[in-house]
């Protein structure tokens, strides 16, 4: 609770001055689709002293979160790469290396994240097509199947969970589809990698790319990627290099390979606190079990969804088996926009709003990822049960279907 403006200024020396402490005092629990909520253990790595990126102890952490990343990946001898950037960096990092000018370019369109690849691929002098599933739904896999079908393409593009609709992609089926005509399969897995089950040689996908600020609960700043060794191969098979040299993995192959190795090697300084940090995360995520740790996103996401209905609020995805569970997006009802955020930050929670374009002033977003917990399903249930009902929308209870949902 904020204290009186009087008492405050009446004491000289309490934490209630500390700035810190009173930011610490409204913080609100923060349920949006990355960044995300750290662990303890996590946050700490970012209070440390310095480090160098020659040292010991670094060289360690860094060996340690490439093994970590390819084995998230479901990789056994991908090239795991680990580079200061964010999510959409690791996006032109992936095909900056494959697509030359003119090569053909295949875009599974699932929303935001999706026009965002066909943009990238299109700088980058792709001839672009694409395959559109409506907002909410999944891409029709005959669809697909045709395109592939009519057209050599280099490289077809899927974003595992589209951040924007909360829709999952059947991302197993579609690239077994692209493997026909031995076209290259890029997953953007950035708000899926470490909450959904994927597994990269089993579903043989050439590039697995992620960040680090979603369901891997590290801070944003780190662009992940995990090639396979056709996707190496492709790199190498290229007329000319690729424009960017921070973005030419050849540059960066002896850099990983070193510091695998337990060497230090330089091409450009790596985020030393961020990889450290990273490396912490990893660590809980591998405590955890990756398999134990998709089942929990599955029993809390299946939970949320179950209060919203309680709600009566609709899902934006049209089926139950495509709803992510990382995140959901939840249309508003009848009446009610996207004040419904701020009523529900009055509630302790924050949560995210609209970002397809058209969509935006219709649905809001909850992220459900990394670290959560029961408890903080039931805080943002709660929450927006809440909020609603200072907005004057009474439904049923959001908290009880949860814990009933909760409840084995
Ligand atoms: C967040 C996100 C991105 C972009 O990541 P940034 O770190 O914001 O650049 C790309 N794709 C998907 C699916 C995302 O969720």
């Amino acid at each position: 609770m904020p204290r009186p403006r009087s008492l405050e200024q009446d004491e000289s020396a309490s934490d209630a001055e500390d700035p810190a402490v009173e930011a610490m005092a409204q913080r609100k629990l923060l349920m949006i689709p990355g960044p995300v909520e750290l662990a303890e253990g996590v946050q700490a790595v970012l209070g440390r002293p310095q480090e160098s990126h020659l040292a010991p102890e670094f060289i360690a952490a860094f060996g340690r979160a490439l093994r970590g990343l390819r084995t998230l990946a479901g990789s056994r001898d991908a090239i795991a790469a680990i580079i200061p950037g964010t999510g959409t960096l690791a996006m032109e990092f992936a095909t900056a290396n494959l697509v030359e000018a003119g090569d053909n370019a295949l875009v599974v369109n699932t929303g935001y994240f999706s026009d965002r690849f066909a943009q990238i691929l299109e700088r980058q002098g792709a001839r672009v097509s694409q395959v559109r599933a409506e907002p909410g739904a999944i891409p029709d896999l005959e669809e697909v199947e045709k395109a592939l079908a009519e057209r050599r393409y280099k490289l077809m593009t899927v974003t595992h969970v589209d951040t924007s609709t909360g829709v999952r992609a059947p991302v197993a089926a579609l690239a077994a589809l692209a493997k026909r005509s031995e076209t290259l399969v890029v997953v953007d897995a950035v708000c899926a990698l470490g909450g959904e089950a994927l597994t990269q040689d089993a579903w043989k996908i050439d590039v697995v790319l992620s960040a680090s600020q979603k369901a891997i609960a590290a801070p944003p700043g780190l662009a992940l990627a995990t090639f396979s060794q056709r996707a190496l191969a492709a790199r190498r098979e290229r007329q000319f290099p690729p424009p960017s040299l921070y973005l030419d993995l050849e540059q960066w192959l002896p850099i990983l390979a070193a510091y695998e190795k337990g060497e230090s090697s330089y091409f450009a300084t790596p985020a030393v606190n961020l990889v450290s940090a990273l490396d912490a995360s990893l660590e809980r995520i591998f405590e955890e079990g990756i398999a134990p740790r998709v089942a929990r996103h599955q029993r809390l996401a299946h939970a949320f969804r179950e209060g919203m209905r309680a709600l009566q609020l609709e899902l934006l995805p049209e089926r139950e088996a495509s709803c992510a569970s990382t995140l959901s997006a939840v249309n508003y009802p009848k009446g009610i926009g996207p004040n419904l955020i701020e009523a529900i930050g009055q509630q302790g929670v924050q949560v995210a709003g609209g970002l397809l374009p058209a969509r935006k002033a219709s649905y809001f977003r909850v992220g459900h990822m990394g670290c959560a917990r029961a408890q903080d399903i039931l805080a943002v249930a709660g929450a927006i049960e809440r909020a609603l009902a200072s907005l004057g929308h009474r439904a049923g209870s959001a908290v009880a279907a949860v814990e009933a949902a909760l409840t084995p």
